[in-house]
């Protein structure tokens, strides 16, 4: 399986080869591809070094699209800002796009030389144009987590999904996937292949946009058919991923939650949540 695993992935990324970078033996306890040959990152199966000489010779733009409305500014933007600035895709030129309600109340901030970003006050979709024609891979996050470590170049792809932390491990008959057959995000029982955290999800801008373009049509319908009440992009980003295979998955080692504790597969944690304090955060009318 790793030879058509290797032939799949030099097609997409011409002279660099997979078993240049990716040894899945270094962490045989877990799922390192999938059935449909995508890999599943995890810290210990990558070489960095050869994967960032590659990507710095390409000269990549990074994109980070990030959202904070209402008290999401005060509380969480600037410790995301920071950690990103220190350990997103350090080495390489990094964009990030900040999504706030309100321009005049962003933060001032500084980062690093490679880092830029710009401030969009939301009606954000005319704005999709350019930034398609300017990065390489654009990552979409929410800004209630921190990276503690280096989110590097081995996480980008076509289209990139996040194992939840909570549920790596179980059985997709256990997922809290949206079950109700009228739903556009329906996932019956006996299907489904993880439960996906929309917390990350990335890929190249074009497969970004046509991800949160399909996840919206599927919002909207249920809406209509007065099917789901709430407001709930996961489900329909877990429907999405299982019609359109993500070709490439991220460990919950990105995007891990400290309340679990810290099985022994988890070995390094690039982006960790945030205590959720719904009560201090939501209780508003801003957004
Ligand atoms: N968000 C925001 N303001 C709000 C609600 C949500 O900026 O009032 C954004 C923010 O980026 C947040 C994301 O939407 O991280 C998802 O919401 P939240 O993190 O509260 O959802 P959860 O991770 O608990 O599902
Ligand atoms: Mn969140």
């Amino acid at each position: 399986s790793s030879i058509s695993c290797w032939s799949h992935w030099k097609e997409n990324n011409g002279e660099l080869q997979l078993s240049d970078w990716f040894n899945p033996q270094k962490r045989p306890e877990v799922v390192t591809v999938t059935g449909w040959k995508a890999l599943v990152v995890w810290e210990g199966t990558n070489n960095s070094t050869i994967l960032e000489n590659y990507y710095a010779k390409q000269k990549i733009t990074m994109g980070l699209t990030v959202f904070a409305g209402g008290r999401y500014i005060e509380h969480y933007l600037e410790e995301f800002l920071v950690s990103a600035n220190r350990y997103f895709m350090v080495g390489h030129k990094v964009m990030v796009y900040i999504m706030v309600d309100a321009v005049s109340r962003m933060l001032l901030i500084e980062l690093g030389p490679l880092h830029s970003f710009k401030v969009f006050e939301i009606k954000p979709e005319k704005r999709w144009q350019d930034i398609c024609m300017m990065l390489d891979f654009l990552f979409c996050t929410d800004v209630d987590q921190v990276f503690q470590d280096s989110f590097g170049v081995e996480t980008v792809g076509h289209s990139v999904a996040q194992l939840q932390a909570w549920w790596y491990k179980a059985d997709p008959d256990e997922f809290t996937y949206k079950r109700r057959k009228g739903s556009a995000a329906c996932i019956p029982f006996g299907q489904g292949d993880f439960y996906y955290h929309a917390a990350i999800f990335g890929g190249t801008p074009i497969q970004v946009l046509n991800i949160t373009q399909e996840c919206f049509k599927g919002i909207l319908q249920d809406e209509k058919n007065d099917v789901e009440a709430k407001w709930h992009d996961e489900s329909h980003l877990n429907k999405y991923f299982l019609l359109n295979k993500p070709t490439k998955i991220l460990s919950p080692e990105y995007c891990w939650d400290y309340h679990i504790g810290l099985p022994s597969d988890i070995k390094t944690v690039k982006i960790s949540w945030q205590t959720k304090e719904y009560n201090l955060v939501r209780n508003n009318i801003s957004l």
